[in-house]
């Protein structure tokens, strides 16, 4: 007769569930309605990839938002307290791999298992992944995680299989082998390719969370090690060390002995499963609230409009999901050029369609709503990098309408801009604190910088790159030229 499942273990099941089901949604609502920011906005990797630039200059790659660093400000706390715990009662995408691990079950009827050295070359690789991504990140202040990300090309399901293919190639090759690779070999991409997984591996080495065996009541029957999603050896552990365990309580839950031979211990002291559930959800919902209370975690993206009003608004900031009518209020730009400039026509366009369906109404193929942002940043002649562009292939001041005789003033006034050796420009300063500590004028450090001329003086540099596309780590680096 078929064993019934512990509660802790179909409560597991429900929560994961859920949260893949609300993933899957939201995802559809992202490409249906306005508003709804995309998947990457709910990714807590891309609050790592962010840190740096945010760090260094107090705003954030595009696409990553102040909530990206709340839920991995909440994935550390777990991870320090619990381990992996998130990784096996929160993840969306180790789910959906467990739906897959499940298929595989009923299919196969049987456990495959990679050989065990095989297994310990390629759980390195997600470190590798996840040292890779910090370095280009930091290198090139993009996302350039995207296009391989087939947790991203899961969330651009909804917007249909060719516009997936378009742009997220890459990711999408890798989810569909992922999730059949989950049929053979649970959780594949958790063990080798997730650089998440990879963090919280990492931070499992504070030893707060462990489970523990009892040897003297262990009976050997090995069921702890056939249940573990991880193919961890939990049955020759006294503790159980590995950074892989993801804390889903299954090895705990097969034991057959009900003689606490397995135990979740926290700080070496024996711990109820279901409090150290409660914990967990605690820290998350912790986290959660505060990015709620202080405005960082938001469920639906802020309007342009809104932006405008605060000051930060920055052509990088036009969506998919905006509309025409919006980004005219917004930046201030003339429908009529703004059609012009992307060669539409309002008859098929209407001013309320969303920049994504422009392709769709237009009969343009390949219409990216990055064409939008290039429009509008050459109507506004202001630089904009587009997506997919190297600093080298963006347009120059010269090449914009920007205010012709601006970039030759400033060029010609940079060269006689001396930096003094052991000067650091910082984020806090304005452009009149660096023109007092360089003894120049604003129009000489303007120059230099290859700031736009109308840029405010006292505002900090900090402040004000988003709204002028720079980021510190680039004016640094023209400093330093
Ligand atoms: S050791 Fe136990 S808790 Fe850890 S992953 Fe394996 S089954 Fe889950
Ligand atoms: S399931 Fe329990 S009794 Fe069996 S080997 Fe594992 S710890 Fe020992």
């Amino acid at each position: 007769m078929a064993q019934r499942m512990p509660k802790i273990q179909v409560f597991r099941r429900v929560v994961l569930g859920t949260l893949l089901v609300g993933l899957t949604v939201f995802t559809f609502l992202h490409q249906k309605l306005q508003g709804i920011p995309a998947i990457d906005a709910l990714d807590p990797f891309g609050g790592l990839e962010t840190l740096f630039k945010w760090l260094a200059g107090g705003d954030f790659i595009k696409k990553i938002e102040p909530g990206n660093i709340v839920l991995l400000g909440a994935i550390v706390a777990l991870g320090i307290v619990l381990s992996r715990f998130f990784c096996g009662w929160l993840c969306a995408f180790g789910a959906l791999q467990g739906v897959f691990g499940w298929i595989g079950k009923k299919l196969f009827k049987r456990r495959f298992e990679v050989p065990k050295k095989l297994d310990r070359v390629l759980r390195w690789m997600k470190y590798v992944i996840l040292v890779a991504i910090i370095y280009f990140t930091w290198k090139t202040g993009e996302l350039v995680i995207r296009p391989y990300d087939p947790l991203a090309a899961y969330g651009h399901l909804p917007a249909g299989l060719t516009a997936v293919w378009t742009e997220f190639k890459v990711g999408f090759i890798l989810l569909v082998l992922f999730m059949v690779l989950s049929m053979f070999y649970e959780r594949a991409f958790c063990k080798y390719a997730c650089p998440l997984g990879a963090v919280n591996a990492i931070l499992s080495r504070v030893p707060l969370f462990r489970i523990k065996r009892d040897k003297p009541t262990c009976i050997s029957c090995s069921k702890c090690d056939r249940v573990c999603p991880m193919n961890i050896d939990v049955s020759h552990a006294e503790s159980v060390k590995s950074p892989e365990c993801i804390s889903c309580f299954e090895c705990v839950t097969a034991c057959p002995t009900k003689k606490d031979t397995l135990v979740a211990t926290i700080g070496n002291k024996k711990t109820k499963l279901w409090t150290v559930v409660i914990i967990g959800f605690a820290i998350y919902a912790g986290a959660a609230l505060i990015g709620q209370v202080t405005g960082m975690l938001r469920f639906t993206a802020p309007s342009l409009s809104e932006l405008s009003d605060k000051g930060t608004l920055n052509v990088a900031d036009i969506k998919g999901s905006s509309t025409y009518e919006e980004l005219v209020g917004a930046f201030g730009v003339d429908l009529d050029q703004l059609y012009r400039e992307l060669g539409i026509d309002k008859t098929k366009v209407p001013t309320t369609s969303m920049i994504k369906d422009t392709g769709k109404l237009a009969g343009i193929e390949d219409f990216e709503t990055d064409q939008a942002r290039v429009a509008v940043a050459k109507l506004l002649g202001i630089p904009y990098e587009g997506e997919g562009t190297t600093p080298t292939e963006t347009a120059t001041p010269e090449e914009t309408t920007a205010e012709p005789g601006a970039a030759a003033s400033a060029v010609s006034s940079e060269s006689s801009l001396m930096i003094p050796e052991g000067f650091a420009l910082e984020g806090t300063m304005t452009i009149q604190d660096v023109a007092k500590a360089l003894n120049a004028t604003p129009q000489q450090v303007i120059g230099k910088l290859g700031l736009p001329q109308d840029i405010p003086l006292d505002k900090p540099l900090r402040e004000m790159g988003s709204l002028y596309g720079y980021t510190m780590p680039q004016l640094k680096e023209k400093i330093a030229q």
